[in-house]
C-alpha cells in the first residue's frame, strides 16, 4: 500500500521555526509555501505497520514488546489491539537540507521544518486509511516513543519488530537516531469504543495566526 504526503500544515512550520504569534512577513508565508511544494516534490514516503493483539499486561503477541510508561497504557486502556508503525519521507529531503545548511540557513530552517511538518501529515494520512480499513473500530491518538514517559529507547525495539531497515529503509544511529532523520515510529491503539484525541496543539486551532492568548504569551486552556 502506497502513502501519500498530501498537505504540509503551516502552522506546524510556523511553530518548528519558533513563531510565537503576532503578525507575519508575507515573504515567510511565501516561502513556507515554495519549500512546502519542493518536500513534497522530494519526498519518498514510506510507511510500515502491523497490527498486534496483547494481553492484561500490554505484552504484544508473538513479541517481548510492552510499550513503557503510564501515559501510552492509558491510551491503550479500552483497546484490545493495537498497530505499531513506521514512516519516513526518505533521505533525499535531508541531503538538500544539507547543502542548504552551507548555502542558506533560513532556508535551511524553513525547509527542514517543512519537512518535519511533512511526516506528520504522512502519518495523519496513514491513520485515516487504516480507521477507514477498520471499518467500526475506533483508533487513539499516536503515541512515539520519546512522548510523554514512553521510554526513547524503545524505538529501537519498534523498528527490530518492524524490520524498518528491510521495509522501509530505516535504520537506527548508534545513539538512536533514526536514519532519514525525518521518520517517526508509533503505536496506536485499536478499540471497539470511540477514543478521546488529545488537543494537537495551537497550529491545529483556526486562531493560530490571530489568537489573542498566543500574542500575550499566553493560552486559552484548552489543554
Ligand atoms: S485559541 Fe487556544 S488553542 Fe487556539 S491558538 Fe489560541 S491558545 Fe492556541
Amino acid at each position: 500500500m502506497d502513502f501519500y504526503i498530501t498537505q504540509i500544515n503551516s502552522n506546524e512550520v510556523l511553530k518548528y521555526i519558533g513563531y510565537k504569534g503576532g503578525d507575519i512577513d508575507n515573504k515567510i508565508e511565501y516561502d513556507i509555501k515554495i519549500l512546502s511544494d519542493e518536500v513534497i516534490k522530494i519526498s519518498k514516503p514510506k510507511v510500515c505497520f502491523k497490527v498486534f493483539s496483547f494481553d492484561s499486561n500490554f505484552v504484544f503477541e508473538g513479541t517481548n514488546f510492552i510499550p513503557n510508561g503510564k501515559d501510552v497504557k492509558e491510551m491503550l486502556k479500552e483497546c484490545s489491539k493495537a498497530v505499531i508503525m513506521a514512516a519516513t519521507i526518505g533521505n533525499d529531503i535531508e541531503n538538500i537540507i544539507r547543502r542548504y545548511e552551507i548555502t542558506d540557513m533560513y532556508k535551511a530552517l524553513i525547509l527542514d521544518s517543512c519537512a518535519s511538518a511533512a511526516v506528520e501529515n504522512l502519518c495523519d494520512n496513514f491513520q485515516n486509511w487504516l480507521e477507514e480499513e477498520l471499518k467500526g473500530m475506533f483508533l487513539t491518538d499516536r503515541f512515539s516513543p520519546g512522548y510523554g514517559d514512553m521510554p526513547f529507547k524503545q524505538q529501537k525495539q519498534i523498528c527490530s519488530i518492524l524490520n524498518t531497515q528491510k521495509s522501509i529503509g530505516v535504520s537506527l544511529s548508534q545513539s538512536g537516531i533514526m536514519i532519514p532523520r525525518k521518520s517517526v515510529t508509533a503505536v496506536i491503539g485499536i478499540s471497539n469504543k470511540p477514543q478521546n484525541k488529545r488537543f494537537r496543539g495551537c497550529e491545529y486551532c483556526s486562531m493560530f495566526k490571530n489568537c489573542s492568548f498566543r500574542k500575550e504569551g499566553s493560552y486559552c486552556g484548552k489543554f
